[in-house]
């Protein structure tokens, strides 16, 4: 039978051509089940939404929430605010020695002067402390621990459940009254149903991540799984297509179809997506899988138009929340110049942006672009994700703001050439530095809507690197109390690295944040792997500063937290009660799992006391 293409498309006369039933080419009963399956998707993602409400409406009463986490701007630094009156203990001894140290210290990371300048006492502020709402009732905290042990690294019992009740919706929608040989369509519209919502999760500015208040790299596990599951309903769709025209013998006929051809393109393009997406090439080459990505999306789209008139709809909402969230990434982009500086005892560049120093939250991120031929050929055009490292309206040298700090660890070829740049600037009374022109995006991901002052203590595990994530939470959490905006009342770090040496360029940084925290005493334990080549004088180190071999026990380090929290008793900033313990991690994948477990293993008994304990995750990485 020869087909003729402009009859292709008359199914009223009800023909049937090469294999192809005349319905493949109209709405029928599975394209409905596409359309209610994302139906009920939606519907279960605004339950999960109408829970988390209590929190983000809590956090957005708050007009200073607004200001923050969506867009960077500039303030004008005013007259420094009253502070809270402070009481200076025998730390007073030590706080001069720091200070001392630090006009010493020439390579420091951190100049600790605006330290100074948020100490000037005036009248004190008004204490105006944070709502806090707990992530779960009291009733639900075991089943919060539960949910949260691990089934794999980075990978949770709770996101275990969620994909499985994904894949249960989807399975029911491909598989009911319905085989994938003899109704091969039905795959079909079971990848056409996860299209626009593969996109949405793929996307920086997420309409459910910023109702969920989770970022995007939070909720990257379900973009993965509904990427698979529309792999795997196109593959299975073509090869039932393919079994399918082989046993009525008509594959070379239909094959040519057009309509049969852009089928073809759109299953190559899924299967490159997904070989290409593989951790093997995320991890060793990451812009061959992000342009893999660019070009299979944007065939994917055209090759679904022009395959079924029924996916058009689809069509269109996937490139209506693209073109949203290009037009939100636009707005969300400043070009400023900024100073790079190398920092060898950390490995690492310290990139300076002071005309931006307003409009994010501690724990935020950036997409960084560094607009130097110096970057090589595609370099510059590369951006990479960093954690803001500074809480803003820092004040450097002489009075001047440091405004966005990002320090970027060598780990590759780009941050290896960023290195380099910053080596070749010229000499100035901080070291070597130089000014390049940067594009900053962002801010994204972050604490959503929990708000970090409204706990009664504050833990921050990091490793390496993810120390710039905990000194702009633990700088923002001095700050707020300095203004009397936190509930905090006793703050950990625990920061592990490889060489103690690490430690010497953020040492007057660490000395100046505990002097300051009297109403939120700081403590800081450093941890390191490999032998010291020199020895360290921790005589320069403050008294509530260690330095130890080894691993930290962190059930232990937990328990002497909630011993100090509750412990310091009822005062003014819980006089409701304990509002729970913050645990925030950053690091490799295995140093969250073993924070969760040691959060895990606190008796339920010291849990209650401290008023529950809350997990925040950050991962250098997806
Ligand atoms: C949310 C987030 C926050 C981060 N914050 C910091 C930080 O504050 N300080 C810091 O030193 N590092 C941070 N990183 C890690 C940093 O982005 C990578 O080390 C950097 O992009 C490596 O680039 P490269 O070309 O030098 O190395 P490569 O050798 O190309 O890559 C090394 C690793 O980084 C990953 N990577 C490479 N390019 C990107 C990219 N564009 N986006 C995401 N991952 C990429 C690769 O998958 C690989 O696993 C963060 C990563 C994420 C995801």
């Amino acid at each position: 039978m020869s087909l003729n293409p402009t009859t292709y498309w008359n199914v009223s006369s009800g023909e049937k051509f090469a294999g192809l039933d005349p319905s493949d080419f109209t709405a029928r009963p599975g394209s409905d089940l596409a359309y209610h399956t994302d139906i009920f998707i939606i519907a279960v993602l605004a339950l999960a939404v109408l829970c988390r409400f209590p929190r983000a409406f809590a956090r957005l009463t708050r007009a200073s929430e607004w200001k923050n986490g969506y867009f960077f701007h500039h303030i004008r630094p005013s007259a420094p605010k009253p502070s809270i009156a402070v009481r200076r203990g025998p730390s007073q001894r030590s706080q001069r020695s720091a200070k001392t140290m630090v006009s010493d210290e020439s390579d420091t990371v951190y100049d600790p002067t605006y330290l100074a300048y948020r100490e000037r006492k005036g009248e004190p502020a008004p204490r105006n402390y944070p709502p806090h709402v707990a992530v779960c009732w009291p009733l639900l905290r075991s089943t919060v621990v539960f949910l949260r042990a691990r089934v794999a690294p980075g990978f949770s019992i709770g996101q275990t459940l969620c994909l499985a009740v994904y894949f249960g919706v989807l399975a029911y929608c491909a598989f009911y009254k319905s085989s994938p040989f003899q109704d091969p369509v039905r795959a079909g519209f079971v990848a056409m149903s996860q299209l626009p919502i593969v996109f949405a999760l793929a996307t920086k500015n997420n309409l459910l991540g910023v109702l969920l208040g989770l970022g995007y790299e939070k909720l990257n596990f379900l973009h993965r799984f509904a990427g698979k599951m529309l792999v795997l309903a196109v593959n299975v769709h073509s090869v039932g297509y393919f079994y399918k025209w082989s046993a009525e013998g008509t594959f070379t006929q239909s094959i040519k179809l057009p309509m049969v051809v852009w089928g073809f393109v759109g299953l190559v393009c899924v299967d490159i997506l997904y070989v290409f997406s593989t951790p093997f090439w995320r991890q060793r080459a990451y812009n061959v899988f992000l342009s893999s990505h660019f070009i299979g999306f944007g065939l994917l789209l055209p090759a679904c138009w022009f395959h079924k008139p029924v996916m058009v709809p689809y069509v269109l909402a996937t490139l209506a929340i693209y073109a949203l969230d290009r037009l939100l990434r636009i707005l969300k982009t400043r070009i400023k110049t900024a100073t790079i500086r190398p920092i060898p005892e950390l490995g690492l560049t310290r990139v300076e942006i002071p005309h931006l120093n307003a409009g994010w939250r501690a724990g935020q991120h950036v997409q960084l672009r560094v607009l130097s031929a110096g970057m090589g050929w595609t370099g510059w055009m590369e951006a990479h994700p960093f954690t803001i490292a500074s809480c803003g309206t820092n004040i450097g040298v002489g009075g001047a703001q440091e405004g966005l700090v990002l320090m970027c660890k060598k780990a590759g070829d780009w941050t290896n050439d960023l290195f380099e740049l910053a080596k070749v600037g010229g000499y100035s009374e901080r070291g070597v530095q130089r000014d390049v022109k940067v594009m900053v995006e962002g801010p994204y991901g972050g604490p959503g809507h929990a708000i970090w002052a409204s706990y009664s203590a504050a833990v921050f595990i990091v490793g390496g690197s993810g120390i710039t994530f905990a000194l702009s939470a633990i700088q923002e959490l001095i700050q707020k109390d300095l203004d009397g905006a936190s509930r905090v009342k006793a703050i950990e770090l625990v920061w592990m690295v490889q060489d103690p040496a690490s430690l010497t360029p953020l040492l007057p940084m660490f000395n100046m944040m505990i002097q300051q925290s009297d109403r939120a005493p700081l403590r800081i334990c450093v941890y390191y792997t490999r032998a010291p080549n020199m020895t360290f004088h921790k005589d320069l180190m403050h008294p509530s500063m260690s330095l130890s071999p080894g691993r930290p026990r962190m059930s232990r380090i937990l328990e002497d937290v909630i011993t100090r929290t509750v412990g310091l008793g009822a005062g003014d900033k819980d006089r409701l009660g304990h509002t729970g313990m913050l645990v925030a991690c950053c690091g490799p994948v295995g140093l969250s799992d073993d924070m969760v477990k040691a959060v895990g293993n606190v008796e339920k008994v010291r849990r209650n006391q401290v008023g529950g304990i809350e997990v925040h995750e950050e991962v250098f990485g997806w």
